[in-house]
């Protein structure tokens, strides 16, 4: 431990990348993580029987605009060709999102072009409508709170077009790794000045920071740790909103069609279902395979010992995360990111950007 550079606290995506980058300058890191593996919620898990890939906590789509983040992922593993669509389950219809105009013609039985349809959504009762039917049961559910409570960001990571694209994201470059998000991560790790040390925490005692019982050395950490937790919750702890899984294998080849299902009414008690072969369609075994695994996901409040998944942001959590940001000051050789960290709502490739950008000792 002596001889260490830098320690990296938290092997989710922007602890990796870190680490990643201190070793090709060099430095001797020290990475280390609480969960007995990397990669924090990207982490999956392949099924024996099928080869179907497991997105143990939610699909994660690699989508990105930024060509370094494109340009680093691609050192570290090849992308299929996958591209993100999202229907949504309403009464008993199915639509593609996002708001666009195969969904506004669909709901509203119509058959309009993009400037009609520009025209018929300034009506305010038609924009109502489709709120109501697409994001009011959705959000409540998947916050906990009515969408008006809800910081506007949120629902406007969706984006609302007016021409007949299906993706969801408009990324360009989109795609699953070839040989899936495990063998991705690690091979980020793989580098011979990485250590990495699982079952492992960043602890805060008496103004020392200790991992695995022992006093860290007096040198640069990067921490992805919550940043409430690393300061044993001294302002309290800061609210996230959790989620609950429950899968399934199911004796058929293909029971939804497609990889998401948005399920939009508030009265039905899952977000999503989750159809995990259709990630993977180069996959022959997976895909062909005559049976199938989904997932259910249920938004659920959070309690301590929870999996914390979304930061909630609002005027106290503001206040809370600014007193821990002071906090950190404190502290010359700490240095805080990630979604844990930076109690933010980061997709990946925002993750890797950050890390990316970070200005490393
Ligand atoms: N949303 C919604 N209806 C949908 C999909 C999304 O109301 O069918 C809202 C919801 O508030 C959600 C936000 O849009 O939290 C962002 O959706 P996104 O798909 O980006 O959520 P993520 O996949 O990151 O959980």
């Amino acid at each position: 431990m002596a001889d260490i550079d830098a320690v990296v606290a938290g092997a989710g995506i922007w602890g990796c990348v870190v680490a990643r980058r201190l070793a090709e300058k060099g430095r001797k890191v020290l990475l280390i993580d609480k969960r007995s593996f990397i990669g924090g919620n990207v982490r999956c898990e392949i099924d024996d029987e099928t080869n179907i890939e497991i997105h143990l906590y939610g699909s994660h789509i690699f989508h990105t605009k930024i060509p370094k983040v494109w340009e680093f992922a691609n050192r570290f593993t090849s992308f299929n060709s996958y591209h993100h669509k999202v229907l949504a389950a309403y009464k008993g219809k199915m639509y593609f999102l996002p708001i666009g105009l195969a969904l506004i013609n669909k709901f509203f039985s119509r058959e309009m072009g993009p400037q009609e349809a520009e025209e018929f959504m300034k009506d305010t009762g038609n924009q109502q409508a489709l709120f109501d039917a697409f994001f009011r049961g959705y959000t409540s559910k998947q916050w906990g709170r009515a969408p008006e409570e809800i910081d506007s960001s949120i629902i406007s990571r969706l984006p609302v077009r007016r021409n007949w694209n299906i993706d969801y994201f408009s990324d360009p470059w989109q795609g699953i790794p070839l040989e899936g998000y495990n063998e991705f991560f690690r091979r980020i790790v793989d580098h011979p000045l990485i250590m990495l040390k699982l079952d492992t925490s960043l602890v805060l005692e008496a103004g020392l920071f200790k991992a695995g019982g022992e006093i860290l050395p007096r040198v640069p950490i990067y921490s992805s740790a919550p940043i409430d937790a690393l300061f044993a919750n001294k302002f309290g702890a800061l609210p996230w909103r959790s989620l609950r899984f429950e899968q399934e294998k199911l004796p058929v080849r293909d029971w939804q069609g497609t990889s998401v299902v948005n399920y939009t009414e508030g009265d039905i008690p899952y977000t999503r279902i989750h159809e995990f072969k259709h990630y993977h369609p180069e996959d022959e075994r997976a895909f062909n395979c005559p049976k199938t695994i989904i997932m259910r996901e249920y938004p659920k409040s959070w309690q301590m010992g929870d999996e914390p998944y979304y930061p909630i942001d609002d005027a106290s959590s503001r206040e809370l995360v600014a007193l821990y940001r002071k906090e950190k000051e404190k502290y010359p050789l700490l240095h805080i990111g990630g979604r844990l960290g930076a109690y933010k709502y980061f997709d990946m490739d925002r993750s890797i950007e950050a890390a990316l950008d970070l200005d490393i000792e």
